[in-house]
């Protein structure tokens, strides 16, 4: 009977946020490499593309009005203005892995997460990646070599402004070593997709196994 142990369940919606240069990048890139049951929402967004993005694969770039519009047309399950800017999570893919099956990795920042949390309560898990000091944060910001130190500046008061709204997250992780924050990311997930409430084929499960056994005579 083993292939009656591989449960349905409901799908985790797993949201990563971190000020930027914490890592939060390069750990869902290796999530999503090495784990084909969770796939990442694109999101939409306003900002200009950067060297080496693509469209729809990096995020949805649009011009404002056409924001505003799916924004109105309700095709957001968020969204919000971060640095200057509009990100929005479109509602059409979400729904989409999570009728095959999927799990959803969602890069967002902390609007987005309370914001989603709002809409999918207990399916959502918010996850926050801390740097381990500052110093660290700024070293690697210009250890990119992209940015101005006007730049590093303004990046640097905005991941306090980020870091301040950790207590709105289910776990919170200091990133002093890519791996071992990996590691736990992915016992996260995993303890996550094993909870009883996402099991709904244990319903079943539990109650075959029951009516399995023979009646006792109870005396
Ligand atoms: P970047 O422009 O550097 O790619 O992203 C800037 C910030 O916007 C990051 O903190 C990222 O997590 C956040 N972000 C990206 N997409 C979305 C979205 O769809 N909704 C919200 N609320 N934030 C987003």
């Amino acid at each position: 009977m083993a292939e009656s142990v591989h449960l349905n369940r409901r799908g985790v919606l797993f949201v990563l946020s971190s000020p930027s240069g914490a890592g939060k990048t390069t750990i869902s890139k290796k999530m999503l490499a090495g784990d084909s049951d969770i796939a990442l929402s694109i999101s939409a967004t306003t900002r200009p593309m950067r060297p080496g993005e693509q469209d729809g694969v990096d995020y949805h770039f649009v011009d404002v009005d056409t924001f505003k519009q799916m924004a109105a047309d309700g095709e957001f399950l968020e969204w919000a203005h971060v640095f200057g800017h509009r990100y929005g999570t479109p509602r059409d893919r979400v729904e989409e892995l999570l009728a095959a099956g999927k799990d959803v990795l969602f890069d967002i920042d902390w609007q987005g997460a309370q914001q989603l949390y709002q809409e999918a309560g207990p399916d959502v898990v918010r996850v926050f990646i801390l740097p381990p000091t500052m110093e660290e944060l700024e070293r690697r910001l210009r250890a990119r070599n992209t940015d101005s130190d006007e730049v590093i500046a303004a990046r640097m008061a905005r991941a306090a402004n980020e870091i301040s709204h950790w207590d709105g997250y289910d776990y919170v992780l200091i990133n002093d070593d890519v791996e071992g924050c990996f590691g736990e990311v992915k016992a996260i997930l995993r303890a996550e997709r094993l909870k009883r409430r996402r099991q709904i084929g244990l319903i079943g499960f539990a109650r075959d196994l029951i009516r399995s056994v023979p009646e006792a005579d109870p005396t």
